[in-house]
C-alpha cells in the first residue's frame, strides 16, 4: 500500500516517520519543502506536487495548520480535487471546524474520493511515540480500512460516527486542554504572589490529583521561561475559537478564548500554548 503525505510540521513529521518505521512506502509534499529533509533520510519520497502524489498513493494523509490550509490542499487549484483522487481514500488529521470538516467531505464524495476525518489528542512527544488519542469521523468501511495505519499513529482510534464527529469531539478535548493549561499558570502566578516559588508549586501540583502527565511535560520550559512550540499557542487560539464557533458558551470556555485571543495578539502565536503565563503575567 502507497501512503501519501501532505503537511510536515511539527506533528507531520514525526507521524509520517512512524509510517516509514512500520515499513510504508511514504510519498510526501509540504508546502515549504525544505522540510521533508528529516524524513527523506528515512526513506521517504518528495514529490513536487499535489497532483503527482495523488497518483502515486492509494490512501492520502493530510495534517496541516487550519481550515483555511485543508481547503488550500483539497479544492485549491492544484489541490486534491484537481487531481485524479477518484476510489482513494484520504484521512484529515488536522484540527478544523466540524463544518468544514462536513464540506470537505461532501466535495470528496463528488469527486469519487472516500473521506475521514481523524484529528488527534497529543502533542510532539506522543506522536514521536505513536500514542495519540485519534477521533474518528466517517463511513464504518472506510475507518476499518484506515485501521492498522492509525494504530502506528496512536494508541487508541475510535470511530465516533459519520464526517464531522471526529473534528468535533477533537474542539471538545481541546477545550479541557486550554481550559487545564489556563488552570496551571494562574495556579504557579497566584502561588508565586504569595511567596511559593514555581518550583516548588509544580512539584506539589506533580505529587497532587491533579497533577498529569501534561503538566510534568511542561515543567522545563516554565522554569525556563522558555516556550518553544511543541503545540503553537496559535493552533490553541485557532481551536478554542472554533469551540466557540461550534457553540461553546460556557465561562471557563469564554475566559479562555478570550485570554489566548489576546496572548495571540500580543505576539506569543508561535511559543507553546504554555507561554499564556507569559500573557497572564502581564
Ligand atoms: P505546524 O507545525 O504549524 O505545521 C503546519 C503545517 O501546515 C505545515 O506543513 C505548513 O506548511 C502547512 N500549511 C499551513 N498552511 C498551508 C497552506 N495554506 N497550504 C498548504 N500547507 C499549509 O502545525 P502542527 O503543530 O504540525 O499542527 C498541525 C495540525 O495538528 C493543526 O491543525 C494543529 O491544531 C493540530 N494539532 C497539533 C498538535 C501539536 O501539539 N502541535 C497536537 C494536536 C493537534 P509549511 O511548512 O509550508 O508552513
Amino acid at each position: 500500500m502507497k501512503i501519501g503525505w501532505i503537511g510536515l510540521g511539527n506533528m507531520g513529521i514525526p507521524m509520517a516517520s512512524n509510517l516509514l518505521a512500520a515499513d510504508y512506502k511514504v510519498a510526501v509534499w509540504n508546502r515549504s519543502p525544505e522540510k521533508a529533509s528529516p524524513l527523506l533520510a528515512l526513506g521517504a519520497t518528495l514529490v513536487p506536487t499535489v497532483s503527482q502524489l495523488v497518483d502515486q498513493s492509494d490512501i492520502l494523509f493530510t495534517m496541516v495548520s487550519d481550515d483555511d490550509a485543508v481547503k488550500a490542499v483539497y479544492s485549491g487549484p492544484e489541490g486534491i480535487f484537481a487531481a485524479a483522487a477518484h476510489g482513494k481514500l484520504a484521512i484529515d488529521m488536522s484540527t478544523i471546524s466540524p463544518d468544514t470538516s462536513r464540506w470537505i467531505a461532501g466535495e470528496s464524495k463528488q469527486a469519487g474520493l472516500r473521506f475521514l476525518d481523524a484529528p488527534v489528542s497529543g502533542s510532539v512527544g506522543p506522536a514521536k511515540e505513536g500514542t495519540l488519542v485519534i477521533m474518528v469521523g466517517g463511513d464504518e468501511a472506510d475507518y476499518k480500512q484506515a485501521k492498522p495505519l492509525l494504530d502506528k499513529l496512536g494508541k487508541a482510534a475510535i470511530h465516533l460516527g459519520p464526517n464531522g464527529a471526529g473534528a468535533s469531539a477533537k474542539l471538545a478535548i481541546n477545550l479541557l486542554l486550554g481550559i487545564t493549561v489556563q488552570g496551571v499558570a494562574e495556579t504557579l502566578l497566584f502561588a508565586r504572589s504569595l511567596g511559593i516559588g514555581t518550583d516548588q508549586m509544580l512539584n506539589i501540583i506533580s505529587e497532587s490529583a491533579v497533577g498529569t502527565p501534561l503538566i510534568r511535560g511542561k515543567a522545563a520550559s516554565i522554569l525556563a521561561d522558555d516556550f518553544p512550540a511543541a503545540f503553537a499557542l496559535k493552533h490553541m487560539a485557532k481551536d478554542l475559537r472554533l469551540a466557540t464557533a461550534a457553540g461553546v458558551s460556557t465561562p471557563l470556555a469564554e475566559s479562555a478564548n478570550a485570554s489566548y485571543r489576546h496572548a495571540l495578539e500580543s505576539g506569543l502565536g508561535d511559543l507553546d500554548l504554555m507561554a499564556i503565563i507569559k500573557h497572564l503575567e502581564g
